[in-house]
């Protein structure tokens, strides 16, 4: 196999983490770029001491000049609690960052995938979701400088394709959940799962009748390197996710089961422009990619819940002074 140059933005992040650390143990270089606004040294500690890792600490809104040939664009706050707080510089860092990749996929003519999501689709009114579905997405809501800056990325990409053939790859990434997300992200498993570990409420929005599918990192991000994998004629966009559907509230009973917590379900609102419902349509990436999930939801959840219950239980040591 020859070693590559290859760049992860986003790389301190939670799937980043697993695809930098995925390409290091495949003997590439990579470069790890990452501005610690959601990601964490802790996610890419063990990668740091190794030479063919490197740690750019820096704002993907910057354009960068390196020698690479493949590049997966992953930065961008996905929680819509992070993507939410600073809802410019999230639409900054899907537009600008995807802008910069793309120079600098041109200037290497190096291969770039972004990292895309089901979000395109909006709140949607074709379920499953397919790729050829256009969505249904508010342009001015709380949501949209995440679903709006995603959307505006993909058309990037296909505008600097067609306009200098550069070879790109876009998923779009349904649900994903495992270990390596941060207790305080804020999305709905590292919710109800530090939620149950600590015998507090579990906070559904809304009646928890909204539903999502949840594929585990293992499977996403096998995928995402089958996608890198193919030949210049599949550009995507492809959608990766597990197509079986929950409710929400029935998410938060099987953790509880899992926890075996004691912890009430309470109500809280519903945000605005929440999904209804969100299901992946995968036989794109079954026939082009020769893929889909394998892991079931309770096996990924357990591996998940062990995850949290070790770093809830180091962070209380560490505060107690033991
Ligand atoms: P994450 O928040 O854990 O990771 C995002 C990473 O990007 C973090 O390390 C963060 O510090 C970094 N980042 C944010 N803004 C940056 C900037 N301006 N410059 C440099 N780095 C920056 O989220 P994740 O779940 O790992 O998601 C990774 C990517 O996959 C995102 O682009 C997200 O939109 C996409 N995605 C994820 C999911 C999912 O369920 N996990 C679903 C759909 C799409
Ligand atoms: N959600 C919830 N309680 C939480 C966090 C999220 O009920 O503590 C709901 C949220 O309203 C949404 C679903 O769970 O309907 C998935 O939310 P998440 O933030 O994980 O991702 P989204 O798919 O909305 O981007």
């Amino acid at each position: 196999m020859r070693k590559k140059r290859i760049l992860v933005t986003g790389g301190a992040g939670f799937l980043g983490s697993h695809i930098c650390e995925k390409l290091v143990n495949e003997g590439h270089y990579v470069y790890c770029l990452d501005n610690f606004f959601t990601g964490k040294k802790e996610n890419i500690a063990h990668l740091l001491s190794n030479d063919c890792f490197s740690l750019l600490d820096r704002d993907i809104c910057l354009p960068i000049d390196l020698e690479v040939q493949e590049i997966y664009n992953l930065a961008c706050p996905a929680s819509p609690y992070h993507y939410q707080l600073d809802p410019i510089q999230t639409l900054k860092t899907s537009v600008w960052g995807a802008m910069h990749m793309l120079e600098l996929a041109k200037k290497n003519n190096a291969k770039v995938l972004q990292a895309s999501t089901s979000e395109v689709y909006g709140d949607p009114q074709v379920h499953p979701q397919e790729e050829s579905y256009w969505g249904n997405v508010n342009p001015i809501g709380r949501r949209s400088c995440y679903d709006e800056g995603k959307r505006c990325a993909e058309t990037l990409f296909f505008d600097f394709r067609r306009a200098y053939r550069i070879p790109i790859k876009v998923v779009r990434i349904f649900n994903t959940f495992g270990p390596r997300m941060q207790p305080n992200d804020g999305r709905v498993v590292s919710n109800f799962i530090v939620q149950a570990l600590k015998n507090q409420p579990l906070t559904i929005y809304g009646d928890g009748k909204q539903t999502r599918s949840f594929c585990y990192v293992d499977d996403l991000i096998e995928g995402i390197f089958k996608m890198m994998d193919t030949d210049s004629s599949i550009t995507g966009p492809i959608n990766l996710g597990n197509p079986l559907e929950y409710r929400i509230i029935d998410l938060a009973e099987i953790i509880l089961k899992l926890t075996g917590s004691k912890s009430p379900i309470i109500s809280l609102p519903l945000p605005s422009d929440d999904p209804k419902k969100r299901k992946p349509n995968i036989e794109l990436a079954k026939k082009n990619l020769k893929w889909q999930p394998t892991k079931k939801l309770e096996e990924g959840l357990k591996e998940t819940i062990e995850y949290f219950a070790q770093i809830l239980e180091e962070d209380a040591s560490l505060s107690s002074g033991t």
